[in-house]
C-alpha cells in the first residue's frame, strides 16, 4: 500500500490530503496478506507526515476452543509521524531509535503494508474465539460440540472437579 507524497512535501507544514483505501496488503516479508479498508489522513509536518489511520480488516484466525478457522473483524488505528529516510540516514532528525518511524524513501513514497501488518497483528487476539458461545471441542472424543453433541460424561471426568470434590467431601466429613 503506496501513497505518494510528493507534492505533500512541497506544501506548507498543516496541509492534509485524505486517501480512502480498499485494497490487499502484503507485509515485506510477503508472507501474509490481509484485506484493509482504511481511511487515511496525512498532514504535513516540519520533519515529514503525520499519519492518521482508522481501518478494519478480517484476519483469518483459529479458534481457540474449537480449532476452527474463521474470520476475526478487528479495528486498527493508527497514529505516527512518517520521516524522510534520507534526512534520518544523515542523521539531521532527531528520534528514539526504538520507535522505528515508518519511512519516506527517496521518490517520496510512503509504504503503509508493513506498519498495517504491525497494528493489525497487535490487534489481533491471543487465544481468539469464533464464538462468544464456541462450545468447544469435547476433551474426550474431540468432536466439536457446536457441531454435534456426544455422549462423553465430561463433568464427572474432569480433573478439576475431582480437586473440588475432594475439597467439599473434606469439609463435610
Ligand atoms: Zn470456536
Ligand atoms: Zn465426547
Amino acid at each position: 500500500m503506496h501513497l505518494n507524497v510528493s507534492q505533500l512535501m512541497r506544501e506548507p507544514s498543516g496541509s492534509t490530503r485524505h486517501h480512502s483505501l480498499d485494497d490487499t496488503v502484503v507485509s515485506s516479508e510477503g508472507v501474509d496478506e490481509i484485506k484493509i479498508v482504511a481511511d487515511v489522513k496525512l498532514m504535513r509536518t516540519l520533519r515529514g507526515v503525520w499519519i492518521s489511520v482508522k481501518a478494519g480488516s478480517d484476519v483469518r484466525c483459529t479458534c481457540a476452543r474449537c480449532l476452527v478457522e474463521y474470520l476475526q473483524p478487528i479495528r486498527i488505528t493508527i497514529e505516527e509521524e512518517a520521516l524522510l529516510s534520507e534526512d534520518v540516514a544523515a542523521g539531521l532528525i532527531d528520534f528514539d531509535e526504538a520507535d522505528e518511524p515508518p519511512l519516506i524513501d527517496e521518490n517520496r513514497e510512503l509504504d503503509l503494508s508493513d506498519i498495517l501488518h504491525q497494528y493489525a497483528s497487535i490487534a489481533t487476539p491471543m487465544q481468539p474465539i469464533c464464538r462468544e458461545d464456541c462450545k468447544g471441542l469435547c476433551e474426550l472424543c474431540g468432536i466439536n460440540l457446536n457441531e454435534m453433541k456426544c455422549e462423553c460424561n465430561t463433568e464427572l471426568r474432569d480433573p478439576r472437579w475431582d480437586v473440588l470434590r475432594e475439597v467439599v467431601s473434606v469439609s463435610e466429613s
